[in-house]
């Protein structure tokens, strides 16, 4: 007999939000995560938005912004001591390429999607808005979305998953998954042998390095790891997060994080290990080049206080990352009895609707239990 109904590999926000969806509807819970403490992998190095994504609309992404909208929504109700709304300013240049119509359209369809209202900022208060360069400066929008702690937000959620029964075991890595008839067998690093009903795949950047480590061998999806970079400075900003244009044309956020700035995100090409992932010195003068140039500012390298890196999982293709679908995929060999449910790419605020859908599959393979509705129950941070 099974050790538990699921296993499930990785401690990061899917993981914690399967392990409590699951142990709220009566699943017995193991969650197996290789690092000390949850949520110190890709879901501590986010940009900590709790948004629909209002670029994701220029790439057609409409469900996607529907669905992280009613999250966003969700979550300010169920955990409002982790999750603000905060005013976001979008400045329209002369030279901008997302120019005043486009953007009003973008804010307009957000609005209907979900997103709430948006303004323009009058001339008079532009000299309060943190410094911004203000020079052949057209328009300035104000709408509102989410920003939280990625990392409190996932340890918060996994608590609640141990409040209602799963186990979790930390410092234990995954180093060989077997499947048998009846049920699958993890063996960790810690010399533990544990079996389950099924398995749950939430290892995040290491989704496949995971696959690669079951017999026999089964599929796995084609993926390219997509390096995203951030900068912490010795910069307060007062007034919310502001939404530029790079050089490149891609979007960049200044947020306001624990006294200080933080500047994100890049896109960089990654074929490494993922726990080689580093903030690269390009990558750092991108960021810091925006901010010079939108802040009238001029810091350097010697003024960063922190940088980090995580890494997306996007569907392996040839076009820019920057539009690349961000839906989550889940991935199960195409037996009807497959043991494995494997989690690709996904966004912090659609955790909870992420772990749904997995937790549809998983009432189908194990029936017997009551569905329960994450979307009222509140937690504590
Ligand atoms: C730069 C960047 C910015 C982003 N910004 C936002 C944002 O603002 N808003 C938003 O909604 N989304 C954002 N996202 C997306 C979001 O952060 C991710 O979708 C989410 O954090 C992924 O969580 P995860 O649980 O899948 O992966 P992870 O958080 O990486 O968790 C996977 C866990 O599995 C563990 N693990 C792996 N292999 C093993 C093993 N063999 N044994 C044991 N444990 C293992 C790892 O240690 C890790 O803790 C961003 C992503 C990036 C990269």
């Amino acid at each position: 007999m099974a050790d538990y109904d699921l296993i499930i590999i990785g401690a990061g926000i899917h993981g914690a939000a399967v392990a409590r969806a699951a142990s709220y509807d009566g699943y017995n819970v193991c969650i197996i995560e290789q690092y000390p403490e949850a949520g110190l992998a890709t879901s501590n190095h986010s940009s900590k938005l709790i948004h629909g994504g209002l670029r994701y609309l220029e790439s057609f992404q409409f469900k996607l912004v529907k669905e992280c909208l009613h999250e966003r929504s969700v979550l300010l109700k169920t955990a409002p001591q982790l999750v603000k709304l905060i005013p976001f300013h979008i400045p329209v240049y002369k030279n901008t390429k997302r120019q005043s119509c486009l953007i009003y359209l973008g804010l307009t369809l957000y609005r209907l999607l979900g997103g709430g209202t948006f303004k323009k900022i009058s001339k008079s208060e532009w000299h309060s808005l943190d410094g911004l360069n203000t020079d052949n400066l057209k328009h300035v929008y104000q709408y509102h979305d989410g920003l939280t702690d990625d990392k409190k937000l996932t340890q918060a959620v996994l608590a609640d998953a141990i409040k209602i029964g799963a186990e979790f075991l930390p410092e234990n890595k995954i180093i060989k998954i077997e499947l048998e008839e009846e049920s699958v067998h993890v063996q960790t690093s810690q010399h533990k042998i544990i079996s389950a009903k099924l398995l749950i795949n939430a290892s995040g950047p290491w989704v496949n390095d995971t696959l690669s480590k079951v017999t026999p061998s089964i599929d796995a999806l084609s993926i390219d790891l997509v390096q995203g970079t951030h900068i912490v400075i010795p910069r307060t900003i007062s007034k919310g997060i502001y939404y530029v244009e790079a050089a490149d044309k891609r979007v960049v956020f200044a947020i306001p994080w624990k006294e200080h700035c933080l500047i994100g995100t890049t896109e960089t090409p990654f074929n490494k290990k993922p726990e080689d992932c580093v903030p690269q010195k390009e990558e750092i003068e991108y960021l810091l080049t925006t901010w010079n140039q939108y802040f009238n500012d001029t810091l350097t390298n010697d003024d960063i206080l922190e940088s980090f890196a995580g890494l997306r999982v996007l569907p392996a293709a040839d076009d820019s990352a920057f539009n690349r679908k961000r839906e989550t995929i889940l991935h199960t060999d195409n037996d009807k009895n497959a043991k494995i449910i494997s989690i690709y790419g996904g966004k912090l605020t659609a955790h909870r609707a992420t772990a749904e859908a997995v937790m549809e599959i998983v009432h189908k393979r194990l029936p017997g239990h009551d569905k329960t509705d994450t979307s009222v129950l509140s937690f504590e941070s």
